[in-house]
């Protein structure tokens, strides 16, 4: 009886460090996949709904080749996105502003030379919206700090500047070129309702991403998720009410 006993308390004692384990797992694990970014106080990276909406956005385009394919595939699919166009990629390309417009999708502004640092944060931040601007009759809002670095005083002066910086709560690292099936994964697996989601479809060869990207969308649909513009999450968001 005493062994009996004694035993119960020793699996009782397994039970309550594996509940520990797997809460200290999973503590780990959130604060993994969820970006430092996040801590980043006064930037837009997720709406505050229950509804089943999320943002995909594409950064660094737009691309002559991979633009187009991206495209493509959120037309036969009736997704919106929002792509974080680079001032440079998008005098090159105004022809693709257009087209992005013309099918439903928002356009941000991500600086024209992808300067890490942003030492002329202002002079790219507005000649980008010049060319966009010109290209589709429409201004950037939302701007998207080349690598989400974004310190409390660019912030200011972004703000300042009548735009709004934007960072991600998902990130489906098609950055790194992980292979097709890591870039579905990494997205399905974090998404939640009013996420925003990082992509690119320049910048880089972005095949990986354009392979990717309808398995992303019919799994997303799948589950009951629509995917918006920026603006269009926003309205839905809680607390912009
Ligand atoms: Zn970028």
């Amino acid at each position: 009886m005493q062994i009996y006993v004694f035993s119960r308390r020793k699996l009782l004692i397994r039970f309550l460090l594996l509940i520990i384990t797997v809460g200290f797992l999973g503590m780990t694990q959130r604060s993994l996949t969820t970006p430092s970014l996040v801590r980043t106080p006064g930037t837009y990276y997720l709406a505050n709904t229950k509804e089943k909406v999320v943002a995909l956005t594409f950064d660094d385009g737009p691309d002559p080749i991979d633009t187009p394919a991206v495209l493509d595939i959120l037309k036969a699919k009736n997704a919106r996105a929002t792509f974080f166009v680079l001032g440079k990629a998008a005098q090159a390309n105004p022809f693709l502003l257009k087209r992005l417009i013309n099918e439903g999708h928002e356009i941000g502004n991500h600086s024209f030379n992808h300067d890490y640092q942003q030492r002329k944060l202002v002079a790219e931040l507005s000649q980008t919206d010049k060319i966009i601007f010109e290209a589709t009759g429409t201004h950037t809002y939302f701007y998207r700090p080349p690598g989400g670095f974004v310190s409390k005083t660019q912030l200011e002066t972004v703000k300042k500047n009548g735009h709004m910086v934007v960072l991600w709560s998902v990130d489906s690292k098609d950055w790194r070129n992980p292979g097709v099936k890591p870039i579905v994964d990494n997205v399905l697996r974090d998404v939640f309702p009013g996420a925003i989601i990082l992509m690119h479809d320049g910048g880089y060869q972005r095949s990986q991403t354009v392979k990717a990207l309808g398995s992303i969308i019919d799994n997303l649909q799948a589950q009951g998720y629509r995917l918006a513009t920026l603006s269009e999450l926003r309205t839905l968001d809680s607390e912009m009410k």
